[in-house]
């Protein structure tokens, strides 16, 4: 399973709108999907879209450890859940707007303050072409709007109301940083 190389914003693919996939239970798109998986562990990564590895077509991965609301403090981290969304809609968002910290894999060594829905609902495929919905909120709801928003060509920076460069082992530290 290869590791596939991350492309920048000097590559076009990275700000174009990405197309619809018709048919995405397909042997070359399940190796895609793999690839992005094992691409997004190694970075290491909350998400990656596929316009991220070059490939101008609406699938994204997501793995992301949700803390329950009202979880202790010193509570056992919990296991991180694996999303494959193909052609995802987010199809409802909540008024309330939250700041964040955001990272991108496609621009490493900097981070940004992002205002996001701080809920959304997410329509998508599995990986299967089976229709799924998503419940998001917090984090969780950050990384799928940053997802989504790679499959329009749009990057966290043009979002964002403040960019900063951050020091590679600061970056390493926080991995709620990186998608
Ligand atoms: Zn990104």
């Amino acid at each position: 399973m290869p590791i596939r190389p991350i492309i920048g914003p000097d590559n076009p693919v990275l700000r174009r709108k990405a197309k619809t996939l018709d048919n995405p239970n397909i042997p070359a798109l399940q190796q895609l999907i793999e690839d992005m998986i094992e691409t997004m562990r190694a970075a290491p990564g909350v998400g990656l879209a596929a316009p991220q590895v070059a490939v101008s077509q609406r699938l994204a991965v997501i793995e992301y450890a949700e803390p329950p609301e009202n979880a202790p403090e010193d509570a056992e981290p919990p296991e991180p859940k694996l999303y494959v969304i193909v052609n995802p809609e987010i199809v409802a968002r909540s008024e309330v707007m939250v700041d964040g910290t955001e990272g991108c894999l496609s621009l490493p060594g900097y981070a940004g303050n992002v205002m996001r829905h701080q809920a959304v609902t997410v329509k998508a495929l599995n990986r299967r072409g089976k229709p799924i919905k998503v419940k998001a909120r917090g984090w969780l709801a950050r990384i799928f709007q940053h997802e989504i928003d790679h499959l329009d060509g749009i990057l966290y920076i043009d979002r964002a109301s403040k960019v900063w460069r951050v020091e590679a082992d600061e970056a390493a530290a926080d991995p709620g940083l990186r998608e």
